[in-house]
Order: C-alpha cells, then structure tokens, then sequence
C-alpha cells in the first residue's frame, strides 16, 4: 500500500478527491516554510540567496520532480506557471521548426493551453496556425506541415488519456516536435518522459504533486535539444551570467536556461517539502491502486445511481486518476457532496469529477463517496436553495 494519509493534513471527516485541482497539505510543509522565513528570510536577508542556496532551487526541486517523470537529472528546471511554461517550451519548439506553420493540438485540451498558443500565433503576425482536432484524431492529422503537437496527455475534464509515445513516435515520423502538458500525470501515474521520446514536457506542482496554491511549474526539454533552445522568454536567470549584467543575453549551456526572473522562494520551498512525501513510492504501486479505488468507485456508483453517466474512458489503462460523471445538476449535487464532507469538484457544462489518489483514499473512502451520491440524488438533497448559487471557482 502507498496509503501515507498520516503524512498529509487533511480536515477531520473529509474525504478528499480533489487532488487534481489543488493536493491537500502534506505536513512537512508548514515547519519548512517556517524554518525559511524565520531561519533563511529573517535571519540571513539577502545573503540566504547563497548561505541557503535559494538561487539553486529551480533545478534542485526540478532534479526531485524528474525521477517521477522518467527524466535523467538535470532536465528539469521549475519556475513560473504552468501557463508560462506551455508558452516557454511551445515558442522554443515553433523555432526548431523554422519552415513550418502548423501548430497541431485537441478540442479536450486545457482552455490556457490554447490560448496561449494563439496569443503566441498573433505574435507571430499569424503566419501559423493552430488547428484543432478531436483527440482521437490527431494521430491522422500529424503530418509534414506540422512544426509542434501539442497535448495533454490526461484530460482535465474525464481523464482520457494520450498514448504519448505512440503520438511523440508519429510526431518525430513526419519531423513535428512535441510539447506534453503533465498537468494531471505527474504524480498521478507512471511517466517516461524519457521512453517516450519527448521533446518538451510542462506541468504543474499544486495538482497531484501537493506543492500548494500557486506552486510553480516544470520545464522538462530532451537532453540533447537543450543546448539548441532559444527561449522565447528570455530573463536574466537564464543567461549564464546572471551577475555579469551584460545587455546581450547569452543563454546558459544547461535547462537553466529555461529559467526566467527570481524564483519564488517561499513556494519552492514548500513544494521541496511536499515531495518528500514521494520518497519510496513506487509509482506503479501507485498507479495500481489508483485504478483499484477508480474501479471500485464506477462499479459503486453505477450500481447505486443509474441517474449519472461515465463521462471517463471505461478502461481503466485509458484514463489518468480522474473519474467524471454526467449528471444535468452535477453542480449543485457536488455541492451537496462537498458539504456532507466528500470532496470532488465540476467542470461545466455538466461533470462531476473525482480524483483517487491512494496516497490519502482509500476503498472505503471510494464507497463511501458512492453511497453519498446515491443519497444526494435519491433525496433530492442538491435541491436545497443553498446549493443553487454558482461560486466564482468551481
Ligand atoms: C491546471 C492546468 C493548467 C493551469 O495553468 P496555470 O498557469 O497553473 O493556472 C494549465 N494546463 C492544464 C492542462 C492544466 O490541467
């Protein structure tokens, strides 16, 4: 069992199944930051840059995150959003690929993913293009006209899953490079980032990976393209000198280069803490009984609630950790759940989405979480005038 509810703070009585939104608080995380502010940031001041070795946190938390992706030590590098990242790793890509104008990505990608390769397209005076496809028509749509593919390999809203090899492997066929979003793959399910042939891999820290809210981002670039990427934002931390302060930019020779501004300190500090709730964690333990309690919980629910339908993949090796089910008032009946303490969350227009993560669900959490929907939609009980307003996040 992976099973380390102990390791994470989590309210009395919550069954949590959210962790692809936001991972709940491991505990190392509040003694580290409190050790940073009042130990590195109170006591050393702008020294604690070297004396705690700050400046060297982007790639000492992305060498920890790169074990969980398949990526070899020093190609991973953490910094920014996630929403930067797609644009820093997506732009570098379109400029390895100089005679070509098509960037290809899928309708089930992330609304920020696209829109940054829009802004990214009007930038460049809309000589490209972006073209969409339905998943499971990219595959046949990757051809020589094709510079980069651009996906996410699981879905945010049923967890369709990619076959990123398969995809990577057509991508390099036809000369297209690939950029992989591991927004809701990394520690979520096995990665190989390095098997599967990818050339850029982004991802987000505060979803499976607990780093916290507003935690940043990973870059991942291929080891042997990173001595030829030009990054499109090109900051000072990613200059090999930083401290020279030269007016030309001159990339760094290594992933630092991906790097931007100032790190922010304070959340890479707890994301370094959140990880140590990794360590020896078999991910394809993990994964194994990830799909175990997501089993359980549709075997549960379809039994139960004849109302809801599967929006996710039936196979179980075709989705990532998130299970959806459609429902008209999926809305105000994920309400319900989260006040009677089971914990999901909804994606418009109509899915209620539960994320089983077995480092803090069980089984028991997985059938418990079924027989609350039952009881919210036999009783009615999403009807409750309290359940009808819309909050600002969902
Ligand atoms: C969560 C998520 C994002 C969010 O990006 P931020 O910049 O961190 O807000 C982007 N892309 C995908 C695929 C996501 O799942």
């Amino acid at each position: 069992m992976v099973l380390r509810r102990d390791r994470f703070d989590l309210p009395e009585g919550v069954i949590y199944l959210d962790g692809h939104s936001l991972g709940p608080l491991p505990r190392a995380v509040p003694a580290r930051l409190t050790e940073v502010v009042r130990e590195q940031w109170a006591t050393e001041v702008v020294r604690a840059w070297n004396t705690a070795g700050w400046v060297s946190l982007p790639t000492a938390v992305g060498d920890r995150i790169a074990p969980l992706i398949g990526a070899p030590s020093g190609t991973v590098v953490v910094g920014d959003t996630l929403s930067i990242q797609v644009y820093q790793a997506l732009a570098a890509a379109v400029r390895l690929r100089p005679g070509r104008r098509v960037i290809l990505s899928d309708t089930g990608n992330f609304p920020s993913d696209l829109y940054i390769a829009q802004g990214l397209i009007d930038i460049l005076r809309a000589e490209h293009t972006l073209r969409l496809v339905a998943p499971d028509e990219v595959e046949a749509t990757i051809d020589e006209t094709v510079a980069v593919v651009l996906l996410t390999e699981v879905d945010y809203r049923t967890g369709r899953r990619h076959d990123m090899a398969r995809l990577t492997e057509r991508a390099h066929a036809q000369g297209a490079l690939t950029v992989w979003d591991l927004a809701h793959s990394a520690g979520a399910l096995p990665v190989d980032v390095t098997q599967a042939g990818c050339d850029f891999a982004v991802g987000c820290t505060y979803k499976y990976l607990n780093g916290g809210p507003g935690a940043p981002a990973f870059i991942y670039v291929r080891p042997d393209l990173i001595g030829s990427v030009q990054p499109a934002i090109a900051g000072w931390f990613g200059h090999r000198a930083p401290f020279r302060f030269d007016v030309g930019y001159d990339p760094a020779p290594s992933i630092e280069r991906m790097r931007i501004g100032t790190p922010a300190v304070l959340q890479m500090a707890a994301l370094d803490a959140a990880l140590d709730v990794f360590d020896a964690v078999s991910m394809h333990e993990l994964r194994a009984e990830s799909i175990a309690l997501s089993e359980r919980f549709i075997a549960e629910v379809e039994t139960r609630c004849p109302q809801v339908s599967l929006a996710s993949p039936r196979a179980p090796e075709a989705r990532g950790a998130t299970v959806s089910f459609a429902f008209d008032a999926g809305y105000p009946v994920m309400k319900a759940l989260i006040a009677r303490g089971i914990v999901g969350d909804f994606r418009a227009p109509n899915l209620m989405r539960f994320g089983f993560c077995p480092l803090y669900v069980t089984e028991a959490d997985a059938v418990t979480a079924a027989e609350q929907l039952q009881s919210v939609i036999t009783l009615e009980a999403w009807r409750q005038p309290e359940f009808q307003t819309t909050d600002r996040v969902t």
